[in-house]
């Protein structure tokens, strides 16, 4: 099984971590949907929404989406990917989903943690684990219905990667 693995949950839930560990478990190429509109933009997520708003980084987002899916790939994708029905149809026609699932407060310590690699901008303006708890209670069912497998992410990230291996079924390469 070659089909592109989709990895999806909120930020801090181990999306880059696992999927880079993942990713080098299979033999399979990693890529990052943020780190492809930087590579491709020139600019940071925090730079596109102040030049061009949400509304401009969610329709590069669904195209990075696209263009970075291939066979024998891992995609780590952005903590909003999942809010638009294009997206989500997307990845469950061309790959499978895996949801990297952890409760707020280990999100929040997480970010907490490595506060300079949060570098997107907070979308209320709420402090971060407020913010956190709205945002994971908005789209809890998005990520919920877009998985075709749930792992628990609150374990370290070679346990999460054994997790999903086990269940995908598939072996190390
Ligand atoms: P995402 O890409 O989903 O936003 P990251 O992979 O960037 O998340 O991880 C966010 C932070 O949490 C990083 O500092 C990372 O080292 C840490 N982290 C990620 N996964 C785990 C894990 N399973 N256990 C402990 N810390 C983790
Ligand atoms: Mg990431």
């Amino acid at each position: 099984m070659t089909q592109p693995l989709f990895l999806v949950g909120a930020r801090g839930c181990g999306k880059t971590t696992v999927g880079q560990a993942l990713a080098r478990t299979l033999g399979y190429a990693f890529v990052d949907t943020d780190s492809f509109l930087l590579a491709h933009t020139g600019k940071s997520v925090a730079e596109i929404v102040a030049e061009e708003g949400w509304e401009g980084f969610r329709a590069r987002e669904s195209e990075a989406l696209q263009r970075v899916t291939a066979p024998a790939t891992v995609v780590a994708t952005g903590g909003g990917m999942v809010l638009a029905d294009s997206n989500r149809q997307f990845m469950q026609e061309n790959g499978i989903t895996v949801w990297l699932q952890a409760p707020a407060q280990v999100l929040a310590s997480r970010l907490n943690a490595s506060p300079e690699e949060e570098q997107r901008p907070t979308l209320t303006g709420k402090g971060v684990t407020d913010e956190i708890v709205d945002v994971l209670a908005a789209r809890e069912g998005l990520y919920r219905q877009v998985a075709r497998h749930i792992v628990d992410a609150t374990r370290p990230p070679e346990a999460v990667v054994e997790a999903i291996l086990s269940a995908l079924q598939m072996a190390r390469a």
